[in-house]
């Protein structure tokens, strides 16, 4: 069984291969890895040159304490594709050191490296001086890399020396070990670079050595070559960005290899392990550039960084205003066309303003030569008379906005728009019931008013303080009202109660009981019982579909707006 199994794998793994195109002999070539240890210096800018010149990924094992004063080098090595590796804080012999000791040398490296990487990136470690024992093993949590290669750069400080000495170290799947705190061994191992490079060699991260042999390497296992497996996944392959238009934005939408996890970025955001992962397609406004690297592990084992750019701008979407029975469209873009439908009819080109009948649903949008079409901006005209941007006709909270705008009870936030989703404050949800009462406060529940953080003159003010005199809310403390936190749904319950109560339209008797069908009733504070129990029993508050009653969520001003014309109706109907 678990042969055919491996043979089906097998097969597969090379039909995967000839789709992908790369070649046959792939699981032949030679791969072999670099490393730069006791870093960052002064010479490694000069490397990292090198490097790039030649395509060479690399591997740095760096000592923490020389992070912060290299930091933009550490960041230029992480950026370029470089693996970033730990060696130790202060170049420590680890078997010198008790358990904690060997994991502080690592930590704090950690997390020196991190502030480049981010957080919870993965860093392979060398022992300085590939000094190691029982305890280092257990206690360093990371696979420790060795070297098949030393041509020993820091006693010979000769750049002839050191090329040579790794020419004829050099074989496939070795690990080379350079220092690049030796002026010397930067143009000494380039050279040998470029030698090996025409001997047929791929330079690659220790990292990508394993992952594409298809070895996982494990933590506390010490390695210092990796012997070709016949298998080459060949390299992370790069991402590919692509966009179509939707609605006046752009969707982006990013492939990768499967088992790669992408990262991208639309701004100046990093790609590093706490950057954006993608997780399925995304809209972006025009102009715009998109960056994204596909990785098996973002530190040492990823593609090169792709760029698109969605440079074609969108027309500025049109601007619907409503006067006396007329609808005006202008668009800011020069020379864009206009146009606008109405109730779901055909579109029509805009000329002039055009005359409507109450109840009309409006969409527009423009185009333009050179341009990306507009979004498709859509406005009600409701059969009261209200221009509303946001609230249109097919939405479920549209009537009791359209009512509760009619009534006065609620004002938009803007010129005709409603922002039906924004949550509601305590010190807006008793204005909204002063405005349906009728009433005026009188000069002394205005001073009599307890709260500091009420002033007389905020819109709310005079709401507040009627509602105080007359016992329909309290305050958060003695002094305070909190005027600008969100209700919460069993505050609400309160405030409506304790309206109702006022006007004498609540049945005196026990309604607490109402509450245990919610299955979160515990939740519901003791003082807010008996009104989540009254409203219940009228439903002008219901649980949500699974039964909760959610007694600390907030109220958006739809919810609002509904539960205050059922209870206008309610009231209107005794
Ligand atoms: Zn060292």
């Amino acid at each position: 069984m678990k042969r055919v199994l491996s043979f089906v794998l097998a097969a597969f793994l090379v039909v995967g291969m000839a789709w992908t195109g790369t070649p046959a002999q792939a699981a032949g070539k030679k791969l072999i890895a670099i490393t730069y240890d006791d870093g960052p210096s002064i010479y490694t800018p000069q490397l990292l040159d090198g490097l790039k010149a030649r395509g060479v990924k690399a591997t740095f094992f760096m000592v923490g304490n020389r992070v912060s004063t290299y930091l933009s080098t550490v960041e230029r090595v992480y950026q370029e594709g470089h693996q970033v590796a730990n060696h130790s804080y202060d170049h420590s012999d680890l078997t010198g050191l008790s358990v904690s000791g060997i994991k502080n040398q690592i930590q704090s490296t950690n997390y020196q490296l991190d502030k480049v990487c981010g957080s919870g990136t993965s860093y392979m470690v060398r022992a300085p001086y590939g000094s190691v024992n029982s305890t280092v093993f257990q206690s360093v949590g990371a696979p420790l890399v060795l070297w098949s290669v030393d041509p020993l750069d820091w006693m010979y400080r000769n750049a002839e020396t050191v090329k040579n000495n790794i020419i004829n170290g050099a074989h496939d799947g070795a690990i080379i070990l350079v220092h690049d705190i030796h002026p010397t061994s930067i143009p000494g191992s380039l050279a040998a670079i470029d030698y090996l490079q025409k001997q047929g060699y791929e330079f690659v991260t220790v990292r990508e050595l394993f992952r594409r042999r298809g070895v996982s390497v494990q933590n506390g296992v010490q390695y210092g070559s990796c012997k070709s497996t016949g298998v080459d996944l060949g390299p992370v392959e790069k991402p590919v960005i692509t966009g179509e238009v939707e609605n006046g934005k752009m969707r982006v939408t990013i492939t990768a290899q499967s088992g790669a996890s992408v990262y991208y970025t639309t701004g100046t955001g990093k790609l590093n392990q706490t950057g954006t992962r993608y997780t399925g397609s995304f809209l972006v406004s025009t102009p715009c550039t998109v960056r994204a690297v596909a990785a098996f592990n973002m530190n040492g084992s990823r593609s090169e960084t792709v760029e698109k750019t969605f440079s074609i701008p969108a027309v500025k979407n049109p601007r619907l205003q409503m006067e006396e029975n007329t609808l005006t469209i202008t668009c800011a873009t020069a020379g864009a066309k206009i146009f606008y439908s109405l109730n779901g009819g055909e579109n029509q080109p805009y000329t002039e303003p055009v005359a409507l009948e109450p109840g009309t649903e409006i969409a527009a949008y423009a185009e333009c030569e050179g341009y990306l079409p507009s979004e498709k901006v859509r406005a009600s005209y409701s059969s009261r008379g209200n221009f509303f941007l946001d609230v249109l006709a097919d939405q479920w909270y549209y009537d009791s906005i359209d009512q509760a705008a009619s009534l006065g009870l609620m004002a938009g936030v803007e010129k005709n728009r409603f922002a039906p989703e924004d949550g509601v404050t305590r010190g807006q949800m008793i204005t909204f019931l002063y405005r349906y009462s009728g009433e005026k406060a009188g000069e002394t529940a205005l001073m009599n008013m307890p709260f500091e953080d009420v002033a007389p003159d905020q819109y709310y003010g005079p709401a507040v303080a009627w509602g105080y005199e007359n016992g329909i809310v309290k305050g958060t403390s003695e002094t305070t009202f909190r005027p600008n936190r969100g209700i919460t749904r069993e505050e609400m319950a309160q405030l409506f109660f304790a309206f109702l109560r006022y006007r004498g339209q609540v049945e005196e008797a026990d309604h607490a009981g109402n509450i245990d069908s919610y299955t979160d009733a515990a939740k519901i504070s003791d003082w807010a019982r008996p009104a989540v129990g009254y409203m219940t029993s009228i439903s002008l508050l219901v649980g949500d579909d699974k039964g909760a009653f959610r007694p600390l969520a907030g109220s958006t001003r739809a919810q609002a707006a509904s539960v205050l014309i059922r209870m206008t109706e309610k009231i209107e109907t005794e």
